[in-house]
């Protein structure tokens, strides 16, 4: 058993660390009563990116399992918690952390606090604050150590470096996977990335065409924004699933979200009504949306999105 009592497992993309990572590493410095902290690098290119990782911890382990399974991150997660003796662990929460946190919190048999706001400690739990129900509630959970926890992105300021660079040591994870992945096939990106995005421009129904994106990309180029999209125009087949913010698609909380011709359904909020200032923008004043927005244009989004085009571009 190591020295270590929080682990940070730290989301990376094969070059440098994800803004998650830096976020996980927040709240893990904010328990940092507990005691020590070390990370892990998990999955390929692990020395590199660990390297970076170490300007902010003081071991930081590097896993180089290969590309991503579930079963793999929860079998490296567990050795480095194992080796350093961790009794916390943190990680950026999402899609892919859901896949695999609860594999490890079962190997831990630890408690599993999931896309937390919050956390804290007693010495002896981690209480950490979560929404529910559609975010309408939020929640105070309190487990028991050890505990796994995952902290929702875009809820905590990002880590600073610590000002002495810590040590890179590779990490042998034993058991081979059981499941192999034999392709893969990822999404294609351009622009910002949604989650991440502090600008978030979503087109809707409303806007009548696949066409009509072009004025929704042009504005979220013009602002640095990621373009999103509703279920009914991704189910529609005018933008990919991907783009799809809600209940049944990706959680934003960025500074400003521009909704264009979006309802504003229950299951969209559920999404990005956590955001800082919403814009809406809805020729039926009595749209949904502008119950939940701080500014609201109500009219036809063909006249009034090449005005805001214009505007964003005197900035
Ligand atoms: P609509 O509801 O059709 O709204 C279009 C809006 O555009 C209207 O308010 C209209 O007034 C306005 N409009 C029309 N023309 C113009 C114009 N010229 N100028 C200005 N405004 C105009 N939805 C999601 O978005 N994300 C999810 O993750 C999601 N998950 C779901 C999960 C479940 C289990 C279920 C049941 C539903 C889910 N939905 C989700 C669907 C959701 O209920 C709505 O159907 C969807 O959000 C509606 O999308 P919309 O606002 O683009 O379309």
């Amino acid at each position: 058993m190591g020295e270590y009592m929080i682990l940070v497992v730290l989301e990376h993309d094969g070059q440098r660390l994800r803004k998650g990572a830096l976020e996980a590493i927040s709240r893990a410095r904010q328990l940092s009563a507990l005691g020590a902290i070390a990370g892990v690098v998990i999955g390929e290119n692990t020395q590199a990116v660990a390297q970076e990782a170490a300007q902010y911890l003081s071991t930081v382990y590097a896993a180089e399992v290969g590309p991503y399974t579930p079963e793999k991150w929860a079998e490296a997660a567990y050795a480095a918690a194992q080796k350093s003796g961790a009794r916390v662990v943190v990680a950026s929460g999402g899609r892919q952390s859901r896949t695999w946190t609860a594999r490890l919190a079962y190997k831990m048999k630890a408690g599993l606090l999931e896309d937390t706001l919050e956390t804290s400690t007693d010495g002896q739990h981690i209480i950490g604050v979560r929404y529910s129900f559609l975010n309408r509630v939020t929640e105070k959970q309190k487990a028991a150590l050890p505990v796994v926890f995952t902290a929702k992105p875009n809820t905590t300021p990002l880590a600073e470096p610590a000002g002495s660079s810590g040590v890179v040591e590779a990490l042998e994870v034993g058991r081979p996977p059981t499941v192999e992945v034999l392709e893969r096939l990822s999404e294609q990106k351009k622009g910002v990335s949604l989650t991440e995005a502090t600008v978030v421009v979503t087109g809707g129904r409303g806007l009548g065409s696949p066409e009509a994106f072009a004025g929704v990309e042009e504005l979220a180029s013009t602002l640095g924004a990621a373009v999103g999209a509703t279920r009914a125009v991704v189910d529609a087949g005018w933008r990919p699933y991907s783009e799809q913010v809600g209940q049944t698609g990706k959680t934003v909380q960025p500074n400003l979200y521009i909704a264009l011709a979006v309802s504003g359904a229950v299951q969209h909020q559920a999404g990005m009504n956590k955001s800082k200032y919403i814009v809406a923008v809805n020729k039926d004043a009595e749209a949904p949306i502008f119950k939940i927005a701080d500014y609201g244009i109500v009219g036809d989004v063909h006249q009034v999105l090449p005005a805001l085009i214009d505007a964003a571009k005197k900035l």
